[in-house]
């Protein structure tokens, strides 16, 4: 076998361990909620059935939508963006990269593109060899062009794109209501367990009803993990919220598309209810279902152009919409003639695409990942800071805790 086979095996199979770490931290915590906080701690049959009734319905679609996330197949161009035969052989004869944008503008002549390099090229991928439609990028991780990519996540060791992007948001949508419901009902007895009171024999402390088990150990982390999780989680999530109301990608907010007028950061914005209605779709019933609902083909896009050019409206209103009914926003099913698209009739000098996407891509995915880490490692300190200094540095307060925590840690293990 050849090395750089077996590298890339490696390579696949450690893309894989993130999911493993998420998966491995939600299967324990449904054992440390269910078993040993609802079985074994919790004596009210009551609160005992409300909890685990919210609970899995949580941990439901939580699971649901990250499944989806997960095993949904980025969504890749059409042929009809694949250079045909006879143009693909005169590209990769051309030396000149004029000459080679003159082939790429030809080809693209009736295509519904409306944006350019930063230096008002035709996007182009030389990997998989096709026009790129608008807000496509080649994912390196996946090796392939993705439509409407956001950004690739190792969380779920898939591309965020125009295919699972609406899933992508219910997941971390149900991932902060799981993490905020195990967290207030965990908080209860996780003060019980951890308080001054949980020291004293039993008959000095009558409220202290709880038996003394390895659930506390549970309890105790399950509440801190939750709690983390659960403000990690928040940032992220809240961005993407701006980001759907906005209708902007990860990647389009550190590169804005350049459009015929240059470049719009808000090029693609219909206003926030027509943009949330882009991803999540017109039905208002499947909008909390991780079922795909996002309007048009990941292909075209209805832009802020269509207010300002008359020519882009006409066509849009000829064509059928795709599944859509928002009023004179429709997603043009059929390509643009070279005199519509005036992006492709402009006289602009064509000059050959620079590495610069793949930075942008990189930089977006890294930025992506990175705020969750951020937040997980800094809210992880504020929490375990406490219990790390000394106890007569704490004072009063936190003392019983970190004495009760180190002490069900110790005779936990
Ligand atoms: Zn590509
Ligand atoms: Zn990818």
């Amino acid at each position: 076998m050849a090395p750089s086979h077996v590298l890339k095996c490696c390579q696949k199979v450690l893309a894989w361990v993130p999911v493993a770490f998420i998966a491995l931290v939600v299967a324990w915590s449904y054992y440390a909620y269910v078993v040993e906080l609802c079985v074994f701690t919790i004596s009210s049959t009551a609160e005992k059935v409300v909890y685990l009734v919210v609970f899995h319905l949580s941990f439901v679609m939580f699971v649901w939508s990250y499944g989806k996330t997960i095993f949904t197949s980025p969504a890749t161009p059409s042929n009809e963006f694949c250079l045909s035969k006879a143009d693909k052989e005169q590209y990769e004869k051309e030396e000149r990269p004029e000459s080679q944008q003159e082939i790429l503008r030809r080809a693209a002549k009736d295509l519904p593109i409306y944006t350019t390099t930063a230096s008002r090229a035709i996007r182009y991928c030389d990997r998989c060899q096709l026009i790129k439609p608008d807000r496509c990028h080649h994912c390196s991780a996946c090796d392939v062009c993705v439509l409407k990519m956001d950004h690739h996540c190792p969380w779920v060791n898939n591309c965020v794109g125009f295919s699972n992007y609406k899933f992508f948001l219910l997941f971390l949508m149900y991932s902060l209501l799981y993490c905020l419901f195990v967290a207030a009902t965990v908080l209860q007895y996780f003060i019980k367990f951890w308080t001054l009171c949980r020291r004293k024999a039993a008959e000095n402390c009558p409220k202290n009803e709880l038996p003394d088990t390895h659930a506390k150990f549970h309890v105790l982390f399950l509440f801190f993990v939750a709690a983390m999780f659960f403000i990690s989680i928040l940032s992220l999530f809240s961005y993407h919220c701006w980001l759907v109301g906005k209708n902007r990608s990860t990647i389009e907010t550190f590169r804005a598309p350049t459009f015929r007028n240059g470049p719009d950061k808000n090029g693609f914005s219909l206003g926030c209810s027509k943009n949330l209605r882009e991803v999540f779709g017109d039905e208002k019933k499947y909008w909390l279902l991780p079922i795909f609902t996002s309007l048009g083909d990941g292909c075209n896009f209805p832009t802020r152009l269509v207010i300002m050019d008359p020519e882009q409206l006409a066509v849009s209103s000829q064509n059928e919409p795709a599944k859509s009914s928002v009023a004179n926003q429709s997603f043009p099913t059929r390509p643009l003639s070279e005199s519509q698209n005036r992006l492709l009739s402009s006289d602009c000098q064509w000059v050959e695409t620079g590495p610069e996407e793949e930075n942008v891509k990189s930089g977006s995915g890294f930025v992506c990942c990175g705020v969750s880490f951020f937040s997980f490692f800094f809210f992880s300190f504020f929490f375990f800071f406490p219990f790390l200094r000394p106890r007569k540095a704490l004072g009063i307060g936190w003392s019983g805790v970190e004495e009760n925590m180190f002490h069900g840690i110790k005779s936990a293990c």
